[in-house]
């Protein structure tokens, strides 16, 4: 297991393959600091390929998305947006077009992915029958849309071991985040019946049975 590896070259990926090494990147970087690395600090090439999640993708490794806080919040959806879209904040540059990964992949490397590397992928990591009933409700599905928005979404509910230990407030939606009733379940946790009411969208069953599922499902 390797932490953080902001400033990875790409040979270092075949050799972390070679050794079965599963980095943990910190993609978020892109959109806090991804002007300042880009103009101040190491400068284009190194720049655009800091937390390389595309390069490890492209070699079919697994790897997590992690965000340092307290040096950055903890804020799940900018995580994701940061991991799908990679967009400075400042200029709106995309730090690093070929490291974007896709929604899914994504989700699978805060969820599933981490907890493989925790040895923790028995109880946690996915919506699965006999797992603990960790998992949170998101206002929009992130699959399906526009990945500019996706950190945007909202956490509505979020459910620890069967618990909800966090209902978000209708009056606290911002006002750029239009309401959306359908609630998407993102596992980071899985179990039997109390599931069953929120389980009746499509999309959550979808994204459970490909996080879940096979050796991609890791
Ligand atoms: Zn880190």
């Amino acid at each position: 297991m390797l932490i953080h590896g902001q400033f990875l070259r790409e040979d270092q990926l075949d050799s972390f393959k070679a050794l079965g090494v599963i980095p943990s990147l910190f993609p978020m970087h892109t959109f806090y600091w991804g002007d300042w690395h880009l103009d101040h600090t190491v400068g284009p090439q190194a720049g655009m390929n800091i937390s390389p999640t595309g390069w490890a993708l492209k070699r079919g490794m697994l790897f997590s998305s992690h965000h340092d806080a307290p040096v950055a919040f903890p804020d799940s959806m900018r995580v994701l947006d940061a991991t799908v879209t990679r967009r400075a904040r400042g200029s709106g540059r995309i730090v690093g077009p070929e490291q974007r990964v896709d929604v899914i992949t994504a989700l699978k490397a805060m969820t599933i992915w981490p907890a493989y590397h925790h040895f923790e992928e028995k109880t946690k990591g996915s919506l699965e029958r006999g797992k603990l009933a960790d998992f949170a409700i998101l206002s929009k599905d992130p699959t399906k849309v526009e990945p500019a928005t996706i950190a945007d979404i909202k956490v509505t509910e979020t459910v620890k071991e069967g618990k909800t230990i966090f209902k978000l407030e209708p009056g606290a939606r911002t006002a750029g985040a239009a309401p959306d009733i359908t609630p998407l379940l993102v596992a980071f946790g899985g179990h039997r019946g109390a599931l069953a009411d929120a389980c009746a969208h499509d999309a959550m069953f979808r994204m459970t049975a490909v996080m879940a599922g096979g050796p991609t499902g890791r």
